[in-house]
C-alpha cells in the first residue's frame, strides 16, 4: 500500500513517491513571532506533526524544517506599539512559542531556523536572481519581476488578471508592476537592518522560506512543502517563483495545505473577543483533548472551534483512558503477559484499517474511529478472564497507534493533575491500585522526584512519574515563563 496525499499543485490525490526512496524532506512555514500563538497555530503545528509521525510509522526517514519568522513588519509594528526594542519582541515571542510547543507535546522539528540567522543566504539568493534578470533594484529595494516568471500562478490556479485584483496597490511603492513583490526592503529610520549590496535593509517574508528550506534540507527540490490554505497566495506562489527562477527545478513535489479554523462559526479576532491563545485553552483542557478535537476533522477541512466540541473530545478521551486504566489494573491479575511478536489476528485487522485510513491522505477522523473500535472491543475482551490476555494486547496496540497521533492517554479528566510544587492529591476514581497509595507516599515520592530532577537523575525521576501514573496520579511540572 502506498500513502496517497492531496497535492495542491496538481489538485488531486497522488501516491507519495519521494525524490530519494525512503527519505522525505519536508518544510513547513512556521510562526511569525509578534504575539502569542493561538489555537489556529496549534492546529497547524499539530497536524504536520501527525503527518510526520505517520510517515515515520510508515518507514520513511523524514527531515522536517520549520522556520521561525523573526523579522517582519508585524514584529516591527508590535515593538513600536509597545514602545520596546524590536529584539525584545522577537525574543519574548520565540520563548512563548517554544513554551507552547512543549506544553502541547509537539515534537521539535529537525531544524528550526530563525530568519535573522540566515540573512547572508537570502542576500546571496537575491543577488543571483538579479544577475539572472528575474529581479530588479529600485532605490535600495529589490523586487521580483512576476511577469517574467512564466509559471506564476500555477499553485493558486489564478491568471495574472485575477491576481491583479487580489494585490493591494500601495501608493508610495516604486515597483514596476503591482504584481511584483519585495525581496529586499530598504530600512527606514529606527528599523532593524542588515548591510547588503543594495544598502541597509531587511529581507521580504517570502524569500526567507525559499532560501532556508533549500539550505537546511540540502536540496533544490523538496518532497513536501506544507502550510495553511491561506498561504497559497501570495506566499507559496512567491516561494515557488523565487526558488524556480533560481534553480530551474521544481521547488516542491507535493504541496500540502491544511484548512483554516473558525471560532463559533466566525473568524477569530481580538475585536470580536473570540481570540484564544494556546495557553488560554490549555488552562481548561489537556493537550490530548485539544489533539483529539483536531483529529476529528480532516486536515484539509475547515474546523469550527467550540468549547462544546472540546467537551465532547474530553468525554471520548475519558473512554479511552478508562479502558487503559482497566487494562493496567487487569494486568496485575495475570502473572505475566506473554510477549507477542505479532498481535493476535483479530487485532491485526484494526491495524490494517488504521493504516488504510491514514494512507488515504491522512484521514485522521477514520483513524481515530479505529482507535475507539479497539477500545470497545478491548472492553468486551476484558470482561472475560479467558480473553484478558488479548485485551491487554488490544491496549498495547491502542497505545502504539495513539502514539502516531501524539496522544499520551494518561490524563483522563477524572485523574487529578497535580502541580508538583503545590497540590498533592490522589485521584478519587483512579482504579483499584490508587487506594494502595497514601497521600504521604505520594508526597514523599513527588519530593524524591524533585530531588532527582535537581540532580539531573532523569531516569529515577521518570520512574517515579511512571509509578505514580499507574496509581492514577499525574504529575505536571510547572513551567516557568521566560
Ligand atoms: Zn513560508
Amino acid at each position: 500500500m502506498m500513502v496517497s496525499v492531496y497535492n495542491s499543485l496538481s489538485r488531486k490525490k497522488e501516491d507519495l513517491v519521494p525524490c530519494v526512496p525512503g527519505k522525505i524532506k519536508m518544510y513547513t512555514c512556521g510562526v511569525t513571532v509578534y504575539d502569542d500563538c493561538h489555537v489556529g497555530h496549534a492546529r497547524s503545528l499539530y497536524i504536520f506533526d501527525v503527518i510526520k509521525k505517520y510517515l515515520e510509522y510508515r518507514g520513511f526517514r523524514v527531515t522536517l524544517v520549520r522556520n521561525i519568522t523573526d523579522v517582519d513588519d508585524k514584529i516591527i509594528n508590535r515593538a513600536r506599539q509597545d514602545g520596546v526594542a524590536f529584539d525584545e519582541i522577537r525574543v519574548r515571542y520565540i520563548g512563548n512559542y517554544e513554551r507552547d510547543l512543549a506544553a502541547l507535546g509537539i515534537a521539535r522539528a529537525d531544524v528550526e531556523p530563525l530568519a535573522t540567522e540566515n540573512i547572508p543566504g537570502m542576500i546571496a539568493h537575491i543577488g543571483k536572481l538579479i544577475a539572472k534578470g528575474a529581479a530588479y533594484v529600485i532605490d535600495g529595494d529589490v523586487y521580483f519581476s512576476v511577469r517574467l516568471f512564466k509559471d506564476y500562478g500555477k499553485l493558486s490556479g489564478q491568471t495574472l488578471d485575477e491576481m491583479m485584483t487580489a494585490v493591494r496597490i500601495e501608493k508610495d511603492e516604486k515597483k514596476k508592476d503591482p504584481l511584483d513583490f519585495a525581496l529586499w526592503k530598504k530600512s527606514k529610520e529606527g528599523e532593524p537592518s542588515w548591510p547588503s549590496p543594495w544598502g541597509p535593509g531587511r529581507p521580504g517574508w517570502h524569500i526567507e522560506c525559499s532560501t532556508m528550506s533549500m539550505h537546511y534540507l540540502k536540496t533544490e527540490s523538496l518532497d513536501i512543502h506544507a502550510g495553511g490554505l491561506d498561504l497559497i497566495f501570495p506566499h507559496h506562489e512567491n516561494e515557488i517563483a523565487q526558488a524556480e527562477a533560481l534553480t530551474g527545478k521544481p521547488f516542491a513535489k507535493y504541496w500540502i495545505h491544511h484548512g483554516l479554523l473558525t471560532i463559533d462559526g466566525r473568524k477569530m479576532s481580538k475585536s470580536l473577543g473570540n481570540f484564544y491563545t494556546i495557553q488560554d485553552v490549555l488552562k481548561q483542557f489537556s493537550p490530548d483533548i485539544l489533539k483529539l478535537f483536531f483529529l476529528s476533522a480532516h486536515y484539509r477541512s475547515p474546523i469550527d472551534f467550540t468549547f462544546d466540541g472540546l467537551k465532547n473530545s474530553r468525554k471520548a478521551l475519558d473512554k479511552m483512558a478508562e479502558f487503559v486504566d482497566k487494562a493496567h489494573a487487569a494486568r496485575r491479575g495475570i502473572a505475566k503477559i506473554r510477549p507477542l511478536v505479532r498481535y493476535p489476528v483479530e487485532l491485526q485487522e484494526f491495524r490494517r484499517r488504521f493504516e488504510e485510513a491514514m494512507d488515504d491522505d491522512f484521514n485522521t477522523a477514520q483513524g481515530l474511529a479505529v482507535l475507539f473500535d479497539i477500545v470497545n472491543s478491548g472492553n468486551k475482551l476484558l470482561s472475560s478472564s479467558r480473553s484478558r490476555g488479548v485485551a491487554l494486547q488490544a491496549c498495547r496496540l491502542l497505545l502504539e497507534l495513539a502514539e502516531v497521533f501524539g496522544l499520551k492517554i494518561e490524563s483522563a479528566s477524572h485523574a487529578q493533575v497535580i502541580d508538583a510544587s503545590v497540590r498533592l492529591k490522589t485521584a478519587p476514581q483512579a482504579g483499584p491500585e490508587a487506594a494502595a497509595l497514601l497521600p504521604e507516599d505520594v508526597k514523599r515520592l513527588v519530593q524524591e522526584r524533585q530531588v532527582a530532577r535537581q540532580k539531573k537523575d532523569f531516569k529515577r525521576a521518570d520512574e517515579i512519574r511512571d509509578y505514580l501514573k499507574v496509581h492514577g496520579v499525574t504529575i505536571e511540572d510547572t513551567r516557568k515563563a521566560g
